[in-house]
C-alpha cells in the first residue's frame, strides 16, 4: 500500500472542491483532490449547465408560442427530443478534460476513486493512504430518499438529463426548483406534466406572491399543480406507473410514463466513515462552526452542497470552497454571508430572488416599504408580449437599504443581480432610482419598480 503526505486532501472535485484549490495553491500548499466520478461534479456535468440547454429550448418554444403577437406566422413546432439531449451532451462533453488540465496547471494531484476517512488526518482511496494536515469534505449532495411505498420506481434528474425519449406523461414528486424547471421544459415540449407537493406552497422558501404568479403561469402552459398532497404509493400499472395520493381529503390515482423524485437533495456524507475521522455528525449532517470547520476535528472543513445549512447552489459552493481555502491558509478567520446571494428558478419565464421574502422581513418586525408591481401592461412587457411580468422590492424604511427583490418574468434572472450587488455594497434604493439606465431596457424599469422615494 502506497502512503503519501499532502498539506490538503480534498474529497470531491466539484465547484466546492475546485474553489478550495485557488487559495491553497497560491499559498504553495501541496494538494490532492479525490474524485469518484467526473471532475466538475454536478453543476457542469449533470446540473446547471446541461439543464440550461434544455431550458434554452423551452425558451425558444415560448417565443414561438408568442410569435403571432409580433405578426409572425409559424407552423406548429416539433421538438426532436433525442437530438436536443445529444446537443446537451455535446455542449458539456469537454468540461471534465478542461478541468483536469486546469487542475494539472495548478499542480493539484487528481486521484480517481472513492475516498473515506481512515483516521482524523488520514484518507484511504483504493490502495493509497493519504496523510493530510487538512481534509476538506466537498462531496456534494444526492437525491433525498423518500419513504414512500414503491419509491424505487422513481427516476432521478440525472436520468432525466439522459433520457432520449420524451415521455408522454410525467409526475414530479415534490414541487421544488428542479421539478418546476424540468416541468416547464417538458410541458412546452408537449408532455403532460403534474407536480405533487406535500406542503401548502410550491417552492416554500420563496416569496409567496412570486410563487403564486409562477404557479399561475405554470398552469397556463398546462402543468397540473397539486399542493398539500400526501403520496400513498407508487406502483406499476398497465406498463406504466400509478401514483396514489390524497388531496383535499380525497384519494386520487394518476398514471404516468415517468415518476421523478423532485424532493430535493441531501448532503452526500454517509459513506465517508466520518466516525473514523472523528468528525461529529448526526442524521447525515456534519456539525460545523461559522468557519465551516468540523466542531470535533479542527483539521476538517466542509463546503458546498455537503454543508447542510446553506443553499445548494453552484456559486455558493465555489464561494464556500474559497472561504475554506483561505481559512486553511490563514487560520479559521472567514465565514460565509449569504444575505445578498441571488438565485433563480429557470422556468420560462424565470422566478428570481435575492434577500428576504416579505413574510421573513415582517417576521423580523423590520420597518419596511414593499414595492409590488404587476408590470404586464408596462410598455416593455407589451413590446416583448410577455405572459407574466411581476416584481416586488422590499426596502428598509429609514436606512433606505434594499432587503429583498423578487421577480417573475421581465428578465428578472438578470435584474436580480443588480439588487444583489446593491445589497452587498450598500447601494440604497435612492441610488438605484438616481442611476441613469440605458433605454429601452428591462433594467430601465427598475426606477419605476421602486416607486417614488
Ligand atoms: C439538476 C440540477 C440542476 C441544478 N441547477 C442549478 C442552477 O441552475 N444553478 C445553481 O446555482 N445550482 C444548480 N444546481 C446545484 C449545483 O449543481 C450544486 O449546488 C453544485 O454542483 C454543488 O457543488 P459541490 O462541489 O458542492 O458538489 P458536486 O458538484 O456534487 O461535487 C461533489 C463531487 O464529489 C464527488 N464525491 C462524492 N463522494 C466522494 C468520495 N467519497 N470520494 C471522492 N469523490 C467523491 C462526486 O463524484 C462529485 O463529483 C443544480 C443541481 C441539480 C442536481
Amino acid at each position: 500500500m502506497r502512503s503519501d503526505r499532502f498539506d490538503v486532501v480534498i474529497l470531491g472535485g466539484g465547484n466546492a472542491g475546485i474553489g478550495v484549490t485557488g487559495p491553497v495553491r497560491r499559498a504553495g500548499l501541496s494538494v490532492a483532490m479525490i474524485e469518484a466520478d467526473v471532475l466538475g461534479g454536478t453543476c457542469p456535468n449533470r446540473g446547471c449547465t446541461p439543464k440550461k440547454v434544455l431550458v434554452a429550448a423551452g425558451h425558444a418554444l415560448h417565443e414561438i408560442e408568442r410569435a403571432s403577437l409580433h405578426h409572425i406566422a409559424v407552423g406548429r413546432p416539433r421538438l426532436d427530443w433525442a437530438a436536443l439531449i445529444d446537443r446537451e451532451k455535446d455542449l458539456i462533453k469537454d468540461i471534465p478534460e478542461n478541468l483536469a488540465r486546469s487542475m494539472a496547471h495548478r499542480n493539484v494531484e487528481v486521484i480517481r476513486g472513492h475516498g473515506v476517512f481512515a483516521g482524523p488526518r488520514t484518507i484511504r482511496v483504493g490502495d493509497r493512504t493519504l496523510e493530510a494536515k487538512h481534509i476538506v469534505i466537498a462531496t456534494g449532495s444526492k437525491p433525498r430518499p423518500l419513504s414512500i411505498a414503491g419509491a424505487e420506481h422513481m427516476i432521478t434528474l440525472d436520468e432525466m438529463l439522459s433520457e432520449r425519449e420524451l415521455p408522454d406523461t410525467v409526475i414530479f414528486v415534490g414541487g421544488g426548483v428542479i421539478s418546476l424547471e424540468f416541468g416547464h421544459v417538458y410541458a412546452r415540449a408537449g408532455a403532460d406534466v403534474t407536480i405533487l407537493e406535500a406542503l401548502p406552497q410550491l417552492l416554500p422558501a420563496m416569496d409567496a406572491d412570486a410563487v403564486a404568479h409562477l404557479q399561475a403561469e405554470s398552469e397556463r402552459i398546462g402543468i397540473r399543480v397539486r399542493t398539500g398532497v400526501s403520496i400513498k404509493r407508487i406502483e406499476p400499472a398497465n406498463g406504466r406507473l400509478r401514483v396514489v395520493f390524497v388531496h383535499d381529503g380525497v384519494e386520487h390515482a394518476a398514471d404516468a410514463d415517468r415518476v421523478v423524485n423532485g424532493a430535493g437533495r441531501i448532503a452526500n456524507v454517509d459513506t465517508l466513515d466520518l466516525a473514523a475521522g472523528n468528525v461529529e455528525h448526526a442524521n447525515g449532517r456534519v456539525a460545523i462552526d461559522h468557519h465551516l470547520r468540523s466542531v470535533s476535528n479542527p483539521n476538517v472543513y466542509v463546503c458546498g452542497d455537503a454543508v447542510p445549512t446553506s443553499p445548494q447552489l453552484s456559486p455558493i459552493a465555489t464561494y464556500e470552497g474559497d472561504i475554506v481555502g483561505r481559512n486553511i491558509v490563514e487560520g479559521p478567520s472567514y465565514g460565509p454571508d449569504y444575505t445578498s446571494m441571488a438565485t433563480s428558478v429557470y422556468t420560462v419565464p424565470a422566478l428570481a430572488a435575492v434577500g428576504l421574502t416579505e413574510s421573513a422581513a415582517r417576521q423580523k418586525s423590520l420597518p419596511i416599504k414593499v414595492h409590488s408591481n404587476d408590470m404586464i401592461e408596462w410598455f416593455s412587457a407589451r413590446t416583448y408580449a410577455e405572459t407574466v411580468a411581476w416584481s416586488k422590492v422590499i426596502v428598509e424604511e429609514g436606512s433606505d437599504r434594499i432587503l429583498g427583490a423578487h421577480f417573475v418574468g421581465h428578465a428578472g434572472q438578470e435584474l436580480v443581480n443588480i439588487f444583489g450587488l446593491a445589497m452587498r455594497f450598500g447601494i440604497t434604493a435612492s441610488h438605484i432610482r438616481e442611476y441613469v439606465y440605458a433605454y429601452p431596457t428591462f433594467s430601465s424599469d427598475i426606477r419605476h419598480m421602486l416607486g417614488h422615494a
